[in-house]
């Protein structure tokens, strides 16, 4: 990529040249709708099947658990929309947390406008939410005559998208389970980078996304437990067994599947290199700049994430200059008409304020070398300087 240091890879990853490879016969030669019955539209039932097969593998579902979407976003309004109304009558509140990502955040807050009870959990200053306090709202909600309280859906991100802070999804769910309550993760920032098997935990419904594992855009699946109740998302045809109507994007489903395989296979030895790779990243900046805190928990975060906060310096000035420089990043706060906010993730785990605008995410991928990481440091380190002394 034009010799830029690409480190936004929790925004998006580039495709792999595989992937793009497995994907091609889709678009021109093998064209064909798998509803159909002759050869061609076999060929594409066939190659739909088997990337189902695939991709269960790769998180240890059945085949048939698995239901292929058009991202992360879909998945989350689907699972948390349609739980929510298939178990209305038993109960009309859910749970998530502060930190999650805006597509789980904006469906209950759809939610709430039909009427529905949305609690949204606090976290502790490393962006992790605290079981015991869940577990009082839950008991709390069993007591009530109210249906309102009544907790149905309980839906809580594996891995954090800014800050990378893992939450503790095993204990999430065996509390969920305990209380007959059906237990959703936003895990797109977790498949293809971390070992996940359902088959070991307690979760009902995990949703993730092609575009952040090196596979194409436009592209996720929602596993749903076998024998939980989940309503048709989009009405209409009998693809995914009725539930998400449709044609199905054939090549899409064959390119994620590929690049999921690939990044299951080599996830072991990757995410060791990346994680020491992470630790000389942020060793070397705390050391070196100084006035810098290291956003999200130092152990239990993803393998390519990193956020810092830079105390008096503005993140999108940041982003700026570290592009000149060549690298390429993402801010913890946004600005637009010329107002800079902070970000929700950032405000939840109270990140003062004269640290909390100089948020900057860098999120490497399977690709990041030392050289790339040496030569980020180099350019930040010069950038956060300019900027402290006020000549940028
Ligand atoms: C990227 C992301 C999404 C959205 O996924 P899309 O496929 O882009 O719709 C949802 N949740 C998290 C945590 C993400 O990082």
């Amino acid at each position: 990529m034009n010799n830029k240091i690409y480190l936004d890879n929790a925004a998006t990853t580039e495709m792999l040249p595989e992937v793009s490879y497995a994907m091609e016969p889709y678009f021109i030669k093998k064209y064909g709708n798998a509803s159909t019955t002759y050869e061609l539209g076999a060929e594409a039932r066939n190659a739909i099947e088997l990337a189902r097969e695939q991709v269960a593998a790769s998180i240890m579902a059945k085949p048939c658990e698995i239901f292929f979407t058009s991202g992360g976003s879909e998945s989350d309004n689907w699972a948390i929309k349609n739980t929510a109304g298939e178990r209305k009558h038993e109960g009309r509140h859910i749970i998530t947390s502060k930190i999650e990502h805006h597509a789980v955040l904006h469906s209950c807050r759809y939610l709430e406008e039909l009427d529905y009870k949305a609690t949204y959990l606090d976290v502790n200053r490393d962006g992790i939410v605290d079981v015991n306090e869940l577990e009082k709202i839950v008991r709390a909600s069993e007591y009530s005559r109210e249906p309102k309280d009544r907790i149905t859906l309980i839906s809580i991100m594996y891995a954090n998208n800014e800050i990378g802070t893992l939450q503790p999804v095993e204990e999430i769910g065996k509390l969920a389970r305990r209380k007959g309550i059906i237990f959703h993760t936003d895990a797109v920032q977790a498949v293809g980078q971390l070992p996940i098997s359902v088959r070991h935990l307690p979760i009902d419904m995990l949703s993730a996304s092609a575009h952040k594992f090196h596979g194409p855009k436009g592209m996720g699946f929602l596993y749903v437990r076998e024998g939980v109740e989940l309503p048709s998302f989009i009405h209409g045809g009998a693809q995914e067994k009725g539930k998400r109507a449709g044609t199905e994007n054939v090549a899409g489903i064959v390119g994620m599947a590929k690049a999921l395989s690939i990044a299951t296979k080599e996830m072991g030895r990757k995410s060791r290199e990346l994680t020491s790779l992470r630790n000389y990243f942020a060793k070397r900046v705390l050391a070196e700049i100084p006035d810098t805190v290291l956003n999200g928990h130092r152990e239990k975060r993803l393998p390519g994430n990193l956020n810092f906060s830079f105390k008096d310096v503005q993140g999108t000035a940041l982003l700026v200059l570290l592009e000149e420089g060549g690298i390429l990043a993402s801010a913890g706060s946004a600005c637009s008409s010329g107002i800079t906010s902070i970000s929700h993730v950032i405000d939840a785990i109270g990140v003062p304020k004269e640290y909390a605008y100089g948020t900057i995410r860098f999120s490497m991928s399977r690709d990041t070398a030392r050289k790339d990481v040496d030569k980020t440091i180099s350019v930040l380190k010069n950038s956060v300087e300019i900027l402290r002394k006020g000549i940028a």
